[in-house]
């Protein structure tokens, strides 16, 4: 089970979380949502959270009051639940000035009980909560979004896939793109019809000969890098096997007319 903590000013935003496999997640209890809006916490008598900034310049800064009692709010429901002080969850700010996310990321967080996770909006967040509140700061994309919510339920969704129990087959995660330091692309994917248009599925998937799926698989696994993401085998080193499939691979589609 894993716990989320999401300080945000849109927590309708998460109830697409409550479809698919993260929705059937939280029904089976594997995945906890909790809502602290910085709106619930401004000691501003009209409800603004947010001010200019200093120095001037377009936009609105969120203020450290509200987002700073809303993180403590959650630390201090585990540090109440748990009965023990020290028993921080990790504070992660979504933000586009953060380390990229990768499944390897996602892999290390998905091994954590709680997370608290910051969403900013605005121009972003007072500076000083970054430097006093946060632990992480993670980016989903070197692009700006308007808000953290989407980046946000990212994280949620890719974590949610790696939870024991939370695939139908947890082998698919383990065979995915990326996964476990693989650093390959998935191998291509087919369903029946076994002919469409003309269109055929190719032998080695019908043979029913698992050891020759396997190997086909890996090749398309190694090719498809190397024809979509070939920087991918550049933090990679191939094995024997892996170099001839390769090296195969890449004669077969040369021959091709
Ligand atoms: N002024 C900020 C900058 O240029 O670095 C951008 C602020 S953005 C308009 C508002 C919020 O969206 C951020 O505080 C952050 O939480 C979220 N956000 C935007 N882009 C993101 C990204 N690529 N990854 C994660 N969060 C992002």
């Amino acid at each position: 089970m894993i716990q989320f903590d999401l300080i945000t000013l849109f927590p309708k935003m998460f109830k697409s979380l409550d479809y698919g496999i993260v929705g059937r997640a939280q029904k089976a209890g594997l995945l906890q949502l909790q809502y602290w809006n910085p709106r619930d916490y401004t000691h501003d008598k009209h409800g603004r959270v947010d001010d200019t900034s200093y120095g001037g310049g377009p936009g609105m800064v969120m203020q450290v009051q509200p987002l700073r009692d809303a993180i403590n709010a959650a630390l201090h429901r585990h540090s109440r639940e748990s009965g023990n002080p020290d028993d921080k969850p990790k504070t992660i700010y979504l933000s586009p000035q953060g380390k990229l996310l990768t499944q390897k990321t996602i892999e290390n967080l998905a091994s954590e009980k709680k997370l608290i996770l910051v969403m900013g909006r605005y121009e972003g967040i007072d500076e000083r909560v970054i430097e006093q509140d946060i632990d992480e700061e993670w980016s989903i994309g070197n692009y700006v979004l308007s808000g953290g919510e989407l980046a946000g339920m990212i994280l949620i969704d890719a974590i949610t896939r790696l939870l024991p129990e939370a695939l139908g087959d947890p082998e698919s995660a383990h065979q995915e793109s990326f996964s476990h330091s693989n650093n390959l692309l998935d191998y291509p994917h087919y369903t029946r019809p076994e002919e469409i248009d003309g269109q055929k599925v190719p032998e080695a998937l019908l043979s029913g000969n698992h050891k020759a799926i396997e190997k086909w698989r890996l090749q398309q696994s190694l090719g498809k890098t190397w024809l979509k993401r070939p920087e991918l085998l550049k933090d990679r080193s191939l094995n024997a096997q892996e170099i001839i499939l390769l090296h195969e691979f890449i004669q077969k589609m040369r021959n091709q007319p």
